[in-house]
């Protein structure tokens, strides 16, 4: 891509009422724009790299044989009545009637929707095991929504249910789950821990969340020093973090310590709560038996805030190859006139192009330190330096955005040095 053909307006200033890093340096990048409390646009820069964390879950999702479909964003109050969630979920919940005077709601979860289906499509136990799934936005009318995306009132969630014959089956799906998030995390490229947690106003039995680890979080967990014992403190009896820190470790291996996590996914075994209210059966030896559901979110956007607050300096951001928006960012020097820079410069952009390398060509007619700025801003993890000695040399230089190092190639060694 072109900065001349694509909209690329970085801004100068940061918003006054951001107080997280990622949401200064996303709204300074122009990678979403708020519209009202809690809801963004995202722009193309923002949406390239939510699209990248999105595609990320899908392929592991898919290669988990997990089936994807697209669910209603506007669900009928009924069946929240019929699971009993009407009552229970709170203002949260946002709710409408249509011109017929029916109730509505906009999803902030899916379960009632997905039992629903499950009830029409899981007729026999050979339907079973099943783990369908969805990435789509919700809506959840946040009493506080802050930070930006981190916590918004419409965000993207990928949302994924499961279903099992027995409680066995529904926990062997679950570890299942539970490594196919691992994967997700290890590909993005996160700091990342697994804790126990509080099941909410989802239910069931068992859950556990996926914390990315930083300051910044909202949620403090407590992790022993000797053993695997990980837990959202909210599940302790004693919340006081300064009291449970070296506290002696609930499994009785060590001391606690403590760390800040924003909470990125929390998968659930739910057991037969939404199957025993709304009636989700089948017949397995003449009798009917409710099938067993788990439930399993990863927060799509919130990833992108998240992997901010993990990787950024005084500059700008730090984007993991993985969900960087471009790949390599080309920066013209002393191109004024000079028709031997620019003409091998496009030479270069066409052939990272054709190498499918994700390359942003910056041919703005603006002097180098704009661009530097703005290259260290966006997080793109390699610049590509062309200047005077692309014609005497052959050579160009390649600075790594993480550590600043610079290094001088040769013009036919950029696609290897790139590719790999
Ligand atoms: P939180 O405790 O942060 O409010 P939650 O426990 O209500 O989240 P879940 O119902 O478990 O959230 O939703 C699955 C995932 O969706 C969460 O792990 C989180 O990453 C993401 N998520 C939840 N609420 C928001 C929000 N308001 N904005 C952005 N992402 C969110
Ligand atoms: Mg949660």
């Amino acid at each position: 891509m072109k900065a001349s053909l694509y909209h690329f307006k970085t801004l100068r200033d940061t918003p006054s009422d951001a107080e997280l890093i990622s949401h200064k340096l996303m709204i300074k990048a122009n990678m979403i724009k708020p519209i009202a409390s809690g809801i963004y646009t995202w722009l193309p820069l923002g949406t390239l790299i939510l699209r990248k964390v999105e595609n990320i879950i899908r392929k592991e999702l898919n290669q988990g044989n997990c089936l994807e479909i697209i669910m209603p964003l506007v669900q009928p109050k009924d069946l929240w009545d019929e699971s009993g969630r009407s009552k229970e979920y709170g203002p949260e919940l946002l709710g409408f009637k249509d011109r017929n005077q029916r109730d509505f709601y906009l999803g902030p979860t899916h379960e009632e929707i997905i039992t629903d289906i499950a009830k029409k499509e899981i007729t026999s136990p050979k339907d079973l095991p099943k783990t369908f799934y969805q990435i789509k936005d919700k809506f959840r009318d946040e009493i506080r929504p802050r930070f930006g995306v981190m916590r918004a009132r419409e965000f993207l969630m990928k949302d994924a249910y499961s279903f099992d014959i027995d409680e066995d089956s529904m926990h062997e799906t679950y570890l299942n789950m539970k490594k196919i998030y691992k994967k997700i995390f290890d590909k993005i490229g996160l700091d990342y821990k697994v804790v126990s947690a509080d099941s909410g106003s989802i239910g069931g039995d068992k859950s556990e969340e996926f914390h990315v680890l930083a300051d910044s979080g909202e949620d403090t967990l407590a992790f022993s020093d000797k053993s695997d014992f990980a837990i959202n403190i909210e599940l302790l009896d004693e919340k006081n973090p300064e009291k449970i820190s070296g506290m002696p470790s609930p499994d009785g291996n060590g001391k606690l310590s403590l760390k800040k996590g924003i909470e990125v996914g929390h998968i659930f075994e739910l057991g037969t709560k939404y199957s025993k209210a709304m009636g989700l059966t089948v017949q397995k030896d003449n009798v009917l038996k409710e099938i067993f559901m788990g439930c399993y979110g990863i927060g799509v956007s919130r990833i992108v805030a998240a992997a901010i607050e993990q990787n950024f300096d005084d500059d700008g951001i730090l984007f993991p190859e993985s969900i960087s928006p471009f790949k390599c960012y080309i920066i013209l020097i002393n191109q004024k006139g000079n028709e031997q820079i620019n003409s091998e410069a496009e030479r270069l952009y066409l052939e990272l192009k054709e190498n499918n390398i994700d390359v942003f060509f910056d041919d703005r007619d603006l002097n180098p330190g704009v661009k530097f700025r703005d290259a260290n801003l966006v997080g793109v993890p390699y610049q590509l330096v062309i200047g005077d000695k692309v014609s005497s040399d052959q050579t160009v230089e390649l600075i790594k955005r993480n550590n600043q190092q610079k290094e001088v190639i040769k013009l036919n060694e950029i696609i290897n040095r790139l590719k790999n």
